[in-house]
């Protein structure tokens, strides 16, 4: 291969044609790409340089970083978009290629905190009174794993979902757990996990974990992840907002009713008998719940200037919030003496209380105040309208090799838009796309006729546009909405059609859809953005993605909003400069569900106009310009007909 130093010591040898992978893994091809990046990701952990590496569907990007890096004999850490591939990573991938390539190397899997069983809370929750039955049989499961568990790691416990109310009861948050003081300390499954991943030459984290540490270390806190020569960041596109969530601070009513439940179990436990310190805690309870009454019913996000001026009692029921706590942390300070939990409460009131009296003040001009009223409680979150250069401070301080890698990072081949959100400068930047032939195996259907997306008639329209080519491919179909309402009525009207089997977001979990689609015949299944990235149907199962709209986020999100304003003062075109380059991204993500390998072919249909008749849509098309567009419905059904 031109170009490519393909000596026995580097990684692009051993991905090449002589190397060990080709020899000895089924199914595996040596390609050109993935053995230049494995080169990018060699000299970057070398040099200590930043990486931006967009690699196409295909390119096989897992195994482009992960072999440098088991090569290289220095510490790095892979962070990946989700639990679920940091999983597959683990237990899958890394085994897999160490063994090829003969090396050894001590590797730890490391989640965050609430997927770890805390010993000291399952002990306490033996003596919990307001126990539902149902939640009675999970404790007696969870008593039984936790005599077995090695790891401690809740995925273990099959017969218990991930969204049980239990699971609050038997894991700890930053906040109530007793760190040194806990008599568990030294067998604390967290703390194991975390003095394995401090040991191991290759730790594997997800992108929350990584923020949580980072923004820890930021406040001077702590930290949680060791300090390594190499970071790798998998799904790199979900960073920004990732790190969106972690910026900035949140109280919400959880923490606080959080903190009363383990108040009064924390006075069963170490009984203090101070009289009014149950009493206090009644008053924050109170005063919560007030606040809440104080936001109205109404579901939604809003600017804190926006709830205030609709709701006239909000300032006050905050200010009385802010009394009771501090009345609560006054008597919480006497109380502490009396044992481990409770001036562990003590503690997280005072924390807690600080963040209240807070919200009071005034905020500055790089931060957002917003609100999150939800069915069962709310959210305060201060937000950094311009999280770049908090990020830059993260990142910059690290003075280590960073890979940053997916399928996704430019708009139209321009790495700008990541790199800003990022808070980037120069750094090397580099594209390789797909090996699959999208001239031949696809055709990206762009309809005529359609009503305009804004309009009442639109999903109608839409659901009767595609029947015919649904009728030609024989389903095997995905729909993807930009909205839940829109994703509910196309599978209505495809439910009266009898034709079709129809598969609903939501009916099922995402495994069990997934499944009953590739084992079904005549398959359509409406979702909406939790199916638009990280789903991977390979072969004729799936021929057809349809994206409803461009998908643009909702203009009436506050720190969006906020955003946007901030752009315009600063004479940017916030349109686009930030909305379409974010849309297209989330598109190309969408239009990535359909050709997953060599052998598959399918249509890609973009049904929104404003793709044809906008000058933005140009920005979409030109990130899709390997694919032959028509607007001819029979061209489609006869491609269609042919798969
Ligand atoms: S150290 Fe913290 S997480 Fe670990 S058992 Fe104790 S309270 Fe639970």
């Amino acid at each position: 291969m031109v170009g490519l130093p393909l000596t026995q010591n580097n990684a692009a040898w051993y991905l090449g044609e002589h190397g060990p992978l080709t020899a000895t893994l089924k199914g595996f091809q040596p390609r050109p790409s993935q053995q230049e990046f494995a080169l990018k990701v060699e000299e970057s952990i070398q040099y200590r340089g930043t990486v931006l590496a967009e690699s196409g569907t295909g390119t096989g990007k897992t195994f482009a970083y992960l072999v440098p890096a088991l090569l290289s004999g220095k510490k790095i850490l892979i962070s990946t978009g989700t639990r679920y591939l940091q999983e597959q990573l683990f237990h899958r991938d890394l085994p897999t290629v160490a063994e090829k390539l003969k090396v050894s190397v001590t590797a730890a899997l490391l989640k965050g905190r609430s997927n770890y069983l805390c010993i000291d809370r399952l002990e306490q929750s033996r003596h919990a009174t307001r126990v539902s039955v149902p939640m009675r049989d999970e404790l007696e499961e969870i008593f039984a794993w936790s005599a077995r568990t090695k790891t401690g790691d809740k995925s273990e416990v099959s017969g218990v979902r991930e969204d049980s109310e239990v699971w609050p009861w038997v894991t700890s948050t930053v906040d109530n757990c007793l760190g040194s003081k806990c008599t568990h300390f030294t067998k604390c499954h967290i703390n194991v996990a975390r003095k394995k991943a401090a040991e191991a030459e290759l730790i594997v984290v997800n992108h929350h974990l990584f923020f949580a540490d980072a923004t820890l270390k930021e406040d001077g806190f702590g930290q949680l992840l060791p300090d390594v020569d190499a970071y790798v960041f998998d799904e790199a596109h979900q960073l920004p907002d990732v790190a969106g969530n972690f910026l900035g601070s949140t109280i919400g009513h959880r923490q606080i009713e959080g903190l009363v439940t383990d108040i009064r179990q924390a006075e069963i436990e170490d009984k203090s008998g101070i009289p009014a310190l149950l009493d206090r805690t009644a008053d924050v309870e109170k005063a919560v719940r007030e606040l809440q009454l104080a936001m109205g019913k109404r579901i939604q996000r809003y600017s804190w200037e926006e709830l205030v001026h609709n709701q006239p009692d909000l300032e006050s029921r905050l200010k009385d919030l802010a009394t009771s706590s501090s009345k609560l942390v006054e008597i919480l300070a006497k109380a502490a003496d009396s044992g481990d939990h409770l001036e562990r409460c003590y503690e997280r009131a005072a924390s807690i209380g600080g963040q209240i009296s807070k919200l009071l003040e005034q905020l500055d001009s790089n931060t957002i105040r917003w609100v999150d009223v939800t069915r069962f409680g709310f959210r305060i979150c201060e937000t950094p309208i311009n999280p770049g250069p908090v990020l830059a401070k993260i990142f910059s301080r690290r003075n280590t090799s960073m890979v940053f890698t997916s399928a996704t990072l430019t708009v139209a081949g321009d790495f700008g838009h990541f790199r800003s959100q990022m808070g980037l400068g120069e750094v090397d930047e580099y594209s390789w796309g797909s090996p699959f032939n999208f001239a031949d195996q696809t055709l990206l259907y762009l309809p005529e006729g359609l009503p305009d997306p804004r309009e009442e008639n639109y999903q109608r329209a839409l659901s009767e546009h595609m029947e015919p080519i649904f009728k030609s491919s024989r389903g095997r179909a995905f729909m993807l909405f930009t909205s839940y309402k829109a994703m509910k009525a196309a599978a209505e009207y495809y439910i009266d059609r009898t034709d079709f089997k129809v598969l609903v977001q939501g009916d099922k979990p995402k495994a069990e859809l997934l499944e009953a689609f590739q084992r079904n015949p005549k398959v359509i299944l409406c979702a909406t953005m939790g199916f638009w990235e990280g789903v991977d149907v390979q072969g004729d199962d799936l021929v057809v993605v349809m994206l409803d709209k461009l998908p643009f986020e909702s203009p009436g999100d506050p720190v969006l909003k906020s955003r946007l304003a901030r752009m315009e003062k600063d004479g940017l075109n916030p349109f686009m400069e930030y909305q379409v380059p974010r849309a297209v991204i989330k598109m190309r993500q969408g239009a990535g569900r359909l050709i997953r390998d060599f052998d598959d072919y399918g249509v890609l249909i973009i049904a929104d106009p404003r793709t044809r008749s906008k000058r933005y849509g140009k920005k979409f098309l030109e990130s899709l310009s390997e694919m032959p567009q028509t607007s001819d419905r029979n061209l489609v059904s006869n491609f269609l007909a042919s798969i």
